[in-house]
């Protein structure tokens, strides 16, 4: 089972030999379809050797990422697997022989409205925006992989290994994010200490800006830790996130100001996302629930 473009992000050049390699030892493939967003009008499952795919519906084939579903995956073989796909009466996994196939009409309509050129150029938006994240961000954290060209596929890996050494962590940097209005891309999947961000065709070049910015206003928060300008126990970062009780408190001990904390670019203080709450234990919310009414 493989996924391709990588999880990390990359188009591996050998994934052709790959796949042979696996058919000459009398192997199968199945390729996860979760990157087809990098894939669509210009290669496909077939033509890598992929025995056997899904694609989910509700990503590459809806809104990027489908608003989180719900999930419906198309299964799609070689005739040497076609006896396995489920019919009326055998191969069922569920109940319902087309699954959610609510979701076939989102993705129906996509596909139609979208056309073959749409669906064509909306992959190649995706995979030129992340290459243009990875391009302004390079300098100030470094991208974690990158294919032979020096590019990336459709999805980018920051690097925040490096802050661990002055006490911050990619998880601050997340936190931080939601003061200047941010939900956190992925955290630390697939490699640990790293943010994974995919920006798909779906954001303006106005709106990608406006986050590379962001990351580099951070990236300068980060740096005045490091050259002492900023108090290493108490800054931004690892109080992170603001919420407007302590920021409207009576009572403000920070070295830094409360516009800093809460207002830190004039884009953030004429549209403010407040955050409910402040910084919360992850680990300990994750093994306690706690249900209140
Ligand atoms: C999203 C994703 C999945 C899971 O797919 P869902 O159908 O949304 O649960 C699996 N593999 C990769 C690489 C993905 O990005």
């Amino acid at each position: 089972m493989i996924t391709y473009p990588s999880t990390h992000g990359i188009f591996e050049q050998a994934i052709r030999e790959m796949i042979e390699a696996v058919h000459t030892h009398g192997g199968l493939v199945y390729m996860d379809g979760a990157n087809m967003n990098a894939q669509i009008g210009w290669t496909n499952p077939a033509f890598i050797g992929a025995d056997v795919c899904h694609l989910n519906l509700h990503k590459s084939f809806a809104s990027p990422h489908g608003g989180g579903g719900p999930g419906a995956g198309a299964v799609c073989c070689t005739e040497v697997l076609a006896d396995c796909l489920p019919t009326e009466d055998k191969n069922r996994v569920s109940s319902a022989l087309y699954g959610n196939a609510n979701m076939a009409l989102i993705s129906w309509g996509y596909i139609a409205m979208m056309g073959a050129e749409g669906l064509r150029h909306a992959t190649a938006a995706a995979i030129l925006s992340a290459n243009y994240m990875a391009k302004r961000l390079k300098e100030a954290y470094g991208i974690v992989y990158t294919g032979a060209t020096g590019r990336v596929g459709h999805e980018l890996i920051l690097d925040c290994r490096q802050f661990h050494a002055i006490g911050i962590t990619e998880a601050d940097i997340a936190k931080r994010l939601m003061d200047y209005g941010y939900h956190a891309p992925t955290l630390s999947f697939p490699v640990h200490g790293t943010l994974m961000v995919e920006p798909t065709e779906s954001e303006s070049l106005a709106e990608i800006d406006r986050f590379c910015d962001v990351l580099l206003q951070i990236r300068q928060e980060i740096a005045d830790i490091e050259s002492g300008k900023a108090d290493k126990e108490d800054n931004v970062l690892v109080n992170a996130p603001h919420p407007e009780y302590e920021v409207v408190a009576d009572e403000w001990t920070h070295p830094y100001s409360r516009k800093q904390a809460a207002y830190p670019t004039d884009f953030v203080a004429q549209n403010k996302f407040w955050c409910p709450v402040g910084r919360v234990d992850n680990g300990f919310g994750d093994r306690n629930l706690v249900a209140r009414f």
